[in-house]
């Protein structure tokens, strides 16, 4: 076990602990609701609802904490007093109150029993009641900049270009022509990713043993991209054997592997779930954070549903896991209350209950809630049910926010996120510029190579303007052939030489369409805050700079200072 788990066991420890030390007030508490009820001859209602809950809530929180025994009494409780419930005024059942006095005490001596054992161990009662074989949630964050990729291959020639080509889109790109130096950079240094030609000395697969082998070993998937001179079944079969991602055929166009490499790659850095948990006990919401936060997501906890408003507001949730039975007002009305309100229609809504009566979960559902999972929730399910209808929801919100070529932020998405940069800057009081780019003449590229490959030419400048900036920095795609980018804290000296370098790089790609080649460039422009203090002014400055640039003849970056 290592030590992110011990700790997270530990938590759990603790929480345990506390449930059990609030056990005997709790208990108490019934104890006077029952004397409430027995006290009046027409069954006070308030107070059996009361019990019914608090029995309820030692049901659900004790299955979570491994508490079987107490949980299935206060199980028996709750369906006792539900049976009460629904009895017609002025009736009582047969056996009672002894039978409900009975329960109770088998309760409190259950209790007894949690506490004396509690007090002479330290760790868990039981043996730990999961393990997470997720990795740590850091191991997924990475960094999107400058990655590894190694090329084997012995065409010295071709490999020389593609790997000058892969290093204008930004990767770091080392090439081998010996399989034997190959596989040991990879051990030695773990590369992002691995594009590798698989050959058939006396009908061996050299290239797909070595990367079977190096996964062996580095026990982990190593991204790979096979790059052949074959195009049949068999070899083709060995690559998907041996592990590989994707096929590429002799040559291959620097272009189509780099969109492949980001494939393989996933080169976004994740962003955690973002999961709000309503309940009205503490320890219970505390526990199933634990077990989303130990699967990196990011968790809000909430008692109080009277705040919902103003959480969903700040905490921006991609799911909300909903208790359902709450003191202040019920899972269904808080739900049907979201979903009241326009902003919120999608919000994945999931409840987390011990009801586990099947025609109440359906009525529970019945508001427009995505799901029903019961406690005590196997923690792999729970990660899984929530990681799958977060995920749902971010590729939603996606399609509203980009733009579904280049998967570049959309116009008014670059907008928004201009305007909030900005005003940030303006608290942090840093610096921040603007830069409005365009493509140089290419209207000309559409007419002259066809509008696929001007539709290569967007993609290839967005990954380029994806991969060499900072993840917080902002890049959208502006218009048709206009992109704008907005970098944060840095002055325009700095922005210039960035950007110089960028369009340095991209000048060199080599565009093909069918046995044509071209290059493409573009021109830029460059405003900056505190300069110009408003969104709308930074924009108009950029765009001068920018046809003062295509003016002056175009694959050229222009400051607005220096105008
Ligand atoms: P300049 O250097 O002055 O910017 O010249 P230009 O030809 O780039 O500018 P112009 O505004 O005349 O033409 C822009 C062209 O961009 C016209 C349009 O067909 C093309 N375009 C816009 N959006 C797309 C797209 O999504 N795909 C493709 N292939 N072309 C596009
Ligand atoms: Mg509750
Ligand atoms: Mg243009």
């Amino acid at each position: 076990m290592n030590s992110t788990q011990s700790t997270l066991q530990e938590k759990i420890a603790r929480l345990r602990a506390s449930f059990i030390a609030q056990l005997p007030k709790r208990l108490e508490e019934a104890q006077q609701q029952l004397s409430l009820l027995k006290a009046d001859p027409c069954m006070n209602r308030v107070a059996a609802v009361e019990l019914h809950r608090t029995f309820h809530s030692l049901k659900g929180t004790g299955y979570s904490f491994g508490f079987n025994e107490l949980a299935s009494i206060a199980g028996d409780a709750e369906d006792y007093t539900q049976q009460l419930l629904d009895l017609p005024d002025e009736s009582t059942p047969p056996g009672w109150p002894d039978q409900m006095i009975g329960l109770l005490q088998e309760l409190a001596s259950q209790a007894q029993i949690l506490v004396y054992t509690d007090l002479r161990n330290d760790h868990p009662l039981q043996t730990p009641f999961f393990e997470m074989n997720e990795g740590h949630p850091d191991e997924t964050v990475k960094q999107s900049q400058q990655r590894l990729v190694y090329i084997c291959d012995d065409e010295l020639e071709q490999v020389t270009h593609l790997s000058y080509q892969l290093r204008c889109f930004g990767y770091q790109v080392e090439h081998f022509t010996e399989t034997e130096d190959f596989d040991r950079a990879v051990v030695n240094k773990r590369p992002d990713a691995v594009i590798m030609d698989v050959r058939f000395p006396q009908g061996g697969t050299a290239g797909t043993d070595a990367l079977a082998e190096i996964q062996k070993v580095t026990g982990q998937q190593l991204p790979a991209i096979v790059l052949s001179g074959r195009d049949d079944f068999e070899a083709r079969l060995s690559a998907v054997r041996a592990g590989c991602q994707s096929y590429f055929t002799k040559p291959a166009k620097p272009l189509e592997l780099a969109a492949a490499l980001d494939e393989v790659m996933s080169d976004e850095p994740f962003e955690p779930y973002r999961i709000l948990i309503v309940d009205d006990e503490p320890e219970v919401a505390q526990y199933h954070s634990l077990i989303l936060e130990e699967a990196g997501m990011l968790v809000h906890q909430l008692s109080r549903p009277a705040n919902v408003l103003a959480t969903l507001q700040e905490f921006r949730p991609d799911l909300v896991l909903l208790d359902v039975y709450m003191p202040e007002c019920t899972g269904l009305e808080l739900s049907a209350l979201i979903r009241q309100l326009p902003e919120y229609l999608s919000l994945p809504i999931v409840y987390l209950s011990s009801e586990t009566d099947r025609q109440k979960q359906f009525s529970a559902m019945q508001v427009g809630v995505e799901g029903f999972i019961t406690k005590p929730v196997i923690p792999e399910e729970l990660v899984a049910a929530v990681a799958l209808r977060a995920e749902r929801m971010r590729s939603l919100r996606s399609l509203m926010v980009r733009d579904s070529l280049t998967g570049l932020y959309n116009h008014t998405t670059t907008t928004e996120l201009i305007e909030a940069a900005l005003s940030q800057a303006k608290r942090k009081q840093e610096s921040l510029c603007m830069v409005m780019l365009d493509l140089d003449r290419f209207k000309d590229v559409n007419d002259t190579y066809g509008h696929v490959a001007g539709d290569q030419v967007l993609l290839a400048l967005s990954r380029i303007l994806r991969h060499r900036l900072r993840t917080n920095d902002i890049v959208g795609r502006y218009g048709g052939e206009e992109f704008a980018i907005l970098l944060k804290d840095v002055t325009s000296e700095v922005a210039m030489k960035l950007i110089d370098q960028l369009r340095e790089d991209f000048s060199r790609i080599r565009f093909s369409s069918g046995d044509k080649e071209f290059n493409c460039t573009f021109s830029a422009g460059i405003s900056s805050f505190p300069v110009h203090t408003r969104a709308e002014e930074l924009r108009i400055a950029a765009d001068k700079a920018l046809y003062q640039a295509k003016d002056k003849g175009r694959n050229q970056i222009m400051l607005d200072d220096e105008l």
